[in-house]
């Protein structure tokens, strides 16, 4: 099969990731066909199907100083809808990890002395290139990662401008002269590169999550070794292909897939050689504190973006419409898989009927899962059948303790990694979807009476993301935004990341900010310069 991929890859004009239509599984069936591995010639058959893409963005191999370099071993990528290998993708280990930062380290020698300028226009032609590739990488995300293709577009959109708005960020990369004390000293300051930056993401984002970190990077004059998520690495090498394609110089940008087995020692690799000087990390908390360890020895600048817990408070004096607008954007964007997606809906007594009403008729009246390649799908798979087993236990946990299904509440028939879009009420704070993130398409209502209760049980945990609150009470607004625990709130807004805004947490959901004006301090060290005897 991995022949059967490479070849097709390299040598046939188009390949389709969508599956073909035989192999969808249709809803009502138990999604066996769905299940089944596609043999040599089915795989064949997805190379005459309509959703055929170019080939040149369908790369299995690592890309290393400017060239595709095969593993030893490689490892299978399934499509989470059907469990059908998608392609067998270069399994790399620590000494091809190593490797990578060698490469990318003498590359940084190089690129930390291209101007800014030439930086931003590099940046800017990646930017392009995206574009110009948009429909195609969008397929590329809804294929490994199983989001419906709608979403799917918006992501490659949102990782593009990612390039873009870095590429405006690179020439604006300021020092200080500081006044002194003594007539004969002059003070400056110096922002320079830190160096390699070992960048490990996740794969709900399969694209954004990279162009989020790298953008920074590169137009900071560092260079970067990138190991994608084992779920979704064609995002990442398609990435790779349009870097080398716009002209960045080898050895910039570097990727180096591996499988789960072998993530432990990449990650190891990658964030423990003495080559590094940074390492940029978006995934859970637990995984973390693992690289927070491994950064202590060589005391390495490091970036969290972690878990959350996202409460999403509405208080009476809410616009019920405007909430539960906000509540089905918050929660169900990727099936409920990102970590700004509201966790836990808190809402106030005197407007909890008719908010959980109205929102239960919205997710019947919107919500439909299916294939995220067929016209009209809302919510995809979860990623895996282990995400799909936390949502269940979670929903198990919640009824034996009381809390009743509004609607959903089990599996969806739909295949095995779907579950239904599911509202529960009567929850309380000590059940699981109260202390756990969920991460899957599990709405959970606690009902509440004061301000303060509200307040005091958002704060009730060790994560601090996003948080979310309904009100139309300007002092009551500013209360809250200001005691609520977290990096980010959105005031009367479910959607709230862009480019232009500081992405990041607080407490355990992690360290530093990404996107916006902050974000390129992330990879840009302070020197301060004394320039005596004046
Ligand atoms: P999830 O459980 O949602 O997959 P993880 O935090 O485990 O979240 O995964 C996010 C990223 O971290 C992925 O690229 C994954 O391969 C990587 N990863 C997982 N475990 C380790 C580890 N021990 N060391 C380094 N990277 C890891």
């Amino acid at each position: 099969m991995a022949t059967c991929f490479r070849l097709r890859s390299f040598g046939a004009p188009r390949f389709p990731l969508a599956p073909p239509r035989h192999l969808r599984p249709r809803p009502g069936c138990s999604g066996l066909t769905a299940r089944a591995a596609p043999g040599r010639a089915q795989l064949r058959s997805y190379a005459r199907g309509p959703a055929g893409l170019s080939a040149e963005l369908l790369r299995t191999d690592s890309f290393v100083g400017g060239r595709w370099l095969p593993a030893a071993a490689t490892f299978p990528v399934t499509d989470p809808a059907s469990g059908a290998t998608l392609g067998m993708v270069a399994d790399c280990g620590a000494a091809e990890a190593h490797a990578a930062v060698r490469t990318a380290y003498e590359a940084f020698h190089s690129w930390r002395g291209v101007s800014a300028k030439e930086r931003s226009s590099l940046l800017r032609k990646w930017y392009d290139l995206m574009m110009q590739n948009k429909d195609d990488l969008a397929k590329i995300i809804t294929a490994e990662s199983g989001k419906p293709l709608a979403e799917a577009q918006g992501e490659m959109v949102y990782s593009a401008l990612f390039l873009e708005w870095f590429s405006e960020e690179a020439r604006r990369v300021y020092g200080d002269i500081i006044p002194t004390s003594s007539k004969d000293r002059r003070a400056l300051v110096l922002k320079q590169p830190l160096g390699v930056a070992s960048i490990i993401t996740p794969w709900n984002f399969p694209s954004a999550m990279i162009t989020r970190k790298v953008g920074a990077a590169l137009a900071a004059g560092c260079t970067v070794v990138v190991k994608p998520a084992e779920d979704t690495p064609f995002s990442a090498l398609a990435l790779a292909q349009l870097a080398n394609q716009a002209g960045i110089p080898p050895g910039v940008y570097n990727v180096v897939p591996c499988s789960r087995a072998k993530a432990k020692e990449v990650g190891e690799a990658l964030c423990t050689d003495p080559l590094v000087s940074k390492i940029s990390f978006t995934g859970s908390t637990a995984t973390g504190k693992i690289l927070l360890h491994h950064a202590a020895n060589s005391v390495k600048r490091v970036s969290m973006e972690l878990g959350g817990l996202a409460p999403f408070i509405v208080f009476d004096s809410a616009n019920v419409d405007q909430a539960v607008k906000g509540a089905m954007a918050s929660k169900f964007r990727n099936a409920g898989q990102t970590c700004v997606c509201a966790n836990r809906f808190l809402v106030q007594r005197g407007i909890h009927d008719s908010f959980v009403k109205k929102f239960a008729e919205a997710m019947k009246t919107n919500l439909r899962v299916g294939n995220g390649f067929e016209e009209g799908t809302t919510q995809g798979p979860l990623i895996n059948e282990k995400a799909v087993e936390k949502v269940e236990k979670h929903v198990s946990d919640a009824v034996s303790k009381g809390a009743t299904i509004v609607t959903g509440g089990k599996r969806h028939q739909y295949g095995r990694n779907f579950f239904e879009p599911t509202l529960l009420s009567n929850v309380t704070k000590d059940m699981l979807c109260s202390r756990e993130e969920t991460f899957g398409p599990l709405a959970p209502v606690i009902k509440f009476d004061t301000e303060e209760e509200a307040i005091a049980i958002a704060n009730a945990t060790d994560v601090g993301l996003a948080g979310y609150f309904y009100s139309q009470d300007p002092a009551q607004i500013w209360r809250v935004a200001e005691k609520l625990e977290v990096g980010m709130v959105g005031v009367n807004e479910g959607m709230i990341s862009s480019v232009e805004c500081p992405f990041g947490g607080v407490k355990q959901s992690g360290l530093g900010r990404e996107g916006s004006k902050y974000g390129i301090d992330e990879y840009l060290e302070v020197k301060y310069v004394c320039y005596g005897s004046v």
